[in-house]
């Protein structure tokens, strides 16, 4: 039996696993759905059961495959969706809110997020989110590709301290966001989602990551991931439309870094030194 996967607690007590399940660049093809499908279900039996998609993901399209793989098990999994920028005016966002629950066959969504910070009023959107809070519609919600000023700026508008998480690009490539939002979010104990955890796929091919998985007996992708995992109050959510990969991310639970392993890391990948500008995909 694996151990269980380790926690991250919202601010308002619900706790999910800090391994999750992305769905990007699901659902764009009908003839690939049965295998995306498999793979997500292998990742809940596994229990990586937050997953993560977006109606711009596919146009919905991984917001459909994600309803069919949890039917019959959704108070088993903890989703997590985002509106697009374009929609996230005070109608807009209630409008592809209800979109996303018709196609992920759902009458909740877990934690609804801004994708990323667009044209409209900030205000209007946090104003739309408490709706669909005090509706039941959405549990909770957060941000995405927000940096540490735009967090500050969020936190100050009315409602605003109600934001539950921020997701952004977090891996062993690019690590800006531990100089100070991370810090920053910690203080809140607000988690931070991090998005791309294997840099898309790129850490896989990173000669010093891969000698040094190869010394410890493990992958590249399960070093880049125990790397997140040691951090509190960061949840990873790697996409895979393959079951033995996504087992294999799930095996990332069970390595604890060594002090020694840790600081190759930090050789191989250097801490950052000063403030970054927020990197975006
Ligand atoms: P990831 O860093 O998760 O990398 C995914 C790629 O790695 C895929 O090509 C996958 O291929 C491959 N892969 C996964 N596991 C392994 C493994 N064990 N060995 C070898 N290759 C592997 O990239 P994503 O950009 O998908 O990020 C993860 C999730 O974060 C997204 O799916 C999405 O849900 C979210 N996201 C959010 C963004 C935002 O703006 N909020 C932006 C980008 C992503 P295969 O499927 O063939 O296994």
């Amino acid at each position: 039996m694996p151990l269980p996967l380790p926690t991250v607690t919202f601010p308002d007590g619900k706790a999910v696993p800090a391994l999750g399940l992305g769905t990007w660049h699901m659902g764009e093809s009908r003839r690939d759905a049965a295998a995306e499908i498999r793979a997500i279900q292998a990742g809940i039996d596994c229990g990586m059961t937050l997953i993560d998609t977006a109606e711009m993901y596919a146009n919905g399209g991984a917001e459909t495959v994600t309803g069919e793989a949890i039917k019959g098990r959704r108070d088993d999994v903890f989703i997590v969706s985002k509106v697009m920028p374009s929609n996230a005016s005070r109608q807009g966002t209630i409008a592809a809110c209800e979109a996303s629950l018709k196609r992920l066959g759902t009458d909740h969504i877990d934690l609804y997020l801004l994708h990323w910070p667009g044209r409209h009023p900030l205000g209007k959107t946090v104003e739309a989110f408490e709706d669909l809070r005090k509706s039941g519609k959405i549990a909770r919600w957060g941000v995405s590709n927000f940096d540490s000023i735009a967090m500050r700026q969020l936190s100050a508008l009315p409602g605003g301290k109600n934001c539950a998480a921020n997701q952004v690009l977090y891996n062993l490539s690019t690590r800006g966001v531990e100089f100070d939002l991370l810090p920053w979010m910690s203080e809140q104990a607000m988690p931070l989602m991090a998005y791309s955890p294997l840099d898309e796929g790129r850490l896989m091919r990173h000669p010093g990551l891969g000698k040094m998985a190869g010394r410890a007996g493990i992958t590249p992708a399960q070093l880049a991931l125990a790397f997140l995992l040691a951090r509190e109050n960061v949840i990873a959510i790697p996409k895979s439309s393959n079951p033995q990969r996504v087992a294999e991310n799930r095996a990332s639970a069970e390595i604890a870094l060594t002090d020694e392993q840790i600081a190759e890391l930090n050789q191989l990948f250097p801490p950052p030194r000063s403030r970054q500008p927020l990197q975006m995909i």
